[in-house]
């Protein structure tokens, strides 16, 4: 890989030339018109990037390749679900993104309308992405484990003209019906779109069409078969998508993408930060339903040029060794993955990691929650290649914290992502004055706008929430917030400390609830465990624990399980100081998690107050909330504020 010069150089660049430095990357994509200005920030915090400039997402990722790349493989698909694989060159993936870009024309959609994907791993939702903005419309991927309620009220934010759905995904083997929840959100919204286009993999026999309506995929492709429409030049700022962020309660938040600021951002981001050349094979085990998904499965893969694997199933089906098959198989050469995926690997036999041939492997990329030491070390030693550990968040669309293995490969810190991303000026503030932070203390993270090409342009349809939710933690000074908490130590590094909102304050002394976890991970028997903060009279707060031991013959009996409970509060003890410990250790075989990874400690908090758990609509395993119910029913918790001070339920509704 070439390397630019020295990540400080190159950091350095983009802060204090930004115009020369952006204006360089923005020649990474075609403009069928040249923007007249880098960036206009003069409505703050609102940034529109490379003024005037006119271009199209879907050319960028496939039209411009077919010069050179048209009968390379652009996507391949990988079901261990269904057992099957399909692969698309260039050439065909451009056949298969204008036939479907012609049927959503046929259907009345048109520049600015919204089309809402609510798919399952399969590569007609890559196709129904590209196709929309090809033709300048607006797509809403809607990951496909949200329930309809959840889809009902996406569909009248987002106030659809289209909807394209299946007939079903499949997990663990199972079918999921997906059509059925179609129709009960469509019969929920205010806003119901006119048409719904429905692939139908053969999966449920059930399905049944609303005639009028619902129109089926395999016919509509008959009648535009060969069929070719030009993309729609759009405005750098047009909007390309709205992402809902997860775990938000109430009225959910879209995240606007534009068109221009975001192809740029991610084209620069393949070469610098992901180090993977045009032609190379990279791997997201994300899903399309998540920003990581959009931006690694699908478009800068392909902006760049690369080959890009899409993979439906679980880490583990048929076994352990299936994405190191694939690394095999494709010769991949970059993965990106979470590390929450890593921990599902490292509960099970390591001889995996050495069945096949990684060799092609360069780097590991993990991304979406902290990485903790044990399980990058784990795999890095069993893989042999360098894991990355990178930060963003939805809002971002690409990394905000990262090493930049494309410019330099720097010296990495075990639990850091590194530093900021190029075009990010960071700074932490604490959290009540808004003011700086010396080296290793701890701070609000924020972000200096104008945020950089790529970020959320607002949140859609509501520019007053953007700025207040965003841009208005500090009356100082109108910095983004990430809601989170970091530490810079004195090299620049930077250390996630957990959410602002997610602290715990225990008599007085604000702790992470990540901080307490990965004390507690460093006993060497416990693979996963979350933290909350319970209401208690005494202290405010306390830290509850729950783990997933790797033995569990260490915890098979009361006796056994209170000795263990002793030994992990020694090891907090030990590693954090007496004030992190836990109240209590509860044991458990699997945490709550949603079906992209992140802890639902809300939920979990909330039982362990009694109180509802509220919208478990993305849960992964509903089995590990019930027992979080069972194992905290019957202990009256601690000595519980007033108004929380009763015994837990035994069974919550799911
Ligand atoms: P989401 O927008 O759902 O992807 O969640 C973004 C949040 O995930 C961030 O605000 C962080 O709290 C967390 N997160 C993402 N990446 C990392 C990372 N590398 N280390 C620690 N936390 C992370």
């Amino acid at each position: 890989m070439s390397r630019s010069g020295s990540y400080k150089q190159f950091y350095e660049r983009s802060i204090n030339q930004p115009d020369t430095f952006w204006t360089e990357q923005a020649a990474r994509i075609e403009w069928v018109k040249p923007f007249t200005q880098v960036c206009d920030f003069s409505n703050p915090p609102f940034a529109k990037w490379f003024v005037g400039g006119e271009t199209n997402l879907c050319y960028n990722a496939i039209d411009r390749h077919l010069v050179s790349r048209a009968d390379q493989n652009a996507l391949i698909w990988i079901s261990s679900e269904v057992e099957q694989q399909r692969i698309f060159t260039y050439r065909q993936l451009f056949d298969e993104v204008n036939r479907f870009a012609a049927i959503l024309k046929s259907l009345g959609v048109g520049k600015g309308d919204r089309v809402l994907i609510y798919m399952p791993m399969i590569p007609e939702a890559v196709f129904a992405m590209l196709a929309t903005v090809r033709i300048g419309a607006i797509h809403s991927v809607v990951f496909g484990g949200f329930a309809a309620a959840s889809l009902a009220t996406r569909i009248d934010d987002a106030r659809p003209k289209v909807m394209i759905t299946a007939d079903a995904g499949s997990r663990m083997g199972k079918v999921i019906p997906l059509k059925p929840l179609t129709d009960e959100s469509i019969q929920l919204s205010q806003y119901p779109p006119k048409h719904v286009v429905i692939v139908n993999r053969g999966l449920d026999k059930a399905i049944h069409y609303i005639p009028g309506r619902d129109m089926d995929y395999v016919a509509l492709c008959h009648r535009h078969h060969g069929e070719v429409v030009p993309c729609e030049w759009v405005e750098s700022s047009h909007p390309s998508y709205i992402l809902y962020t997860s775990g938000t309660t109430g009225k959910p938040k879209g995240v606007q993408r534009d068109t221009g600021g975001y192809a740029v951002a991610l084209a620069a981001s393949m070469p610098h930060i992901f180090a993977t050349k045009p032609g190379e094979t990279f791997f997201c085990t994300s899903d399309i339903g998540w920003v990581v998904g959009h931006s690694y499965i699908i478009y800068a893969p392909l902006i760049n040029g690369s080959t890009t694997i899409m993979y439906d199933g679980l880490p583990i089906r048929p076994d352990a060794g299936i994405w190191w098959k694939i690394v095999e198989d494709y010769k991949v050469s970059v993965m990106f993955s979470s590390p929450t995926a890593v921990r599902v690997l490292k509960k099970q036999d390591a001889a995996y990691l050495s069945r096949y041939n990684t060799s092609s492997l360069r780097y590991l990329f993990l991304a979406g929650e902290p990485l903790d030491q044990p399980t990058s070390d784990w795999i890095e030693k069993g893989l042999g290649v360098k894991v990355i550990d990178n930060y963003w968040q939805t809002e971002t669309g690409w990394p905000i914290l990262s090493a930049e293995p494309g410019i330099e490969e720097t010296r990495r810190k075990l639990g850091s992502p590194s530093f900021a991303s190029y075009g990010y000026t960071m700074k932490l503030k604490q959290e009540e004055t808004g003011l700086g932070v010396a080296p290793n203390e701890k701070g609000v993270l924020c972000i200096v706008p104008p945020l950089p090409p790529g970020c959320m342009s607002t949140i859609w349809g509501d520019d007053r929430r953007f700025v207040k939710t965003y841009f208005g933690s500090f009356k100082d000074e109108q910095v983004y917030t990430t809601f989170d908490s970091a530490i810079c130590d004195a090299d620049g590094y930077y250390f996630i400390m957990g959410r602002t909102d997610d602290v715990i304050n225990v008599a007085g002394h604000r702790l992470g609830t990540r901080e307490i976890e990965e004390a507690i991970q460093a006993h060497p028997n416990i693979a996963e465990v979350a933290v909350v903060g319970v209401a208690d009279t005494l202290k405010g707060q306390v830290p509850i624990a729950f783990a997933v031991v790797k033995d569990v013959s260490k915890t098979a009996t009361p006796e056994l399980a209170a000795q263990h409970e002793k030994a992990v509060m020694a090891t907090v003890d030990h590693e954090l100081g007496a004030i992190g410990r836990p109240a209590r250790v509860y044991f458990v075989t699997a945490l709550p998690k949603t079906r992209s990874g992140k802890l639902l400690r809300r939920a979990i908090q909330a039982i362990c107050e009694g109180r509802d758990p509220g919208d478990l609509t993305t849960i992964e395993d509903a089995s590990a909330l019930e027992q979080v119910c069972n194992v905290v029913a019957g202990s009256v918790l601690f000595d519980l504020a007033p108004d929380t001070a009763r015994r837990v339920a035994p069974t919550v509704a799911l």
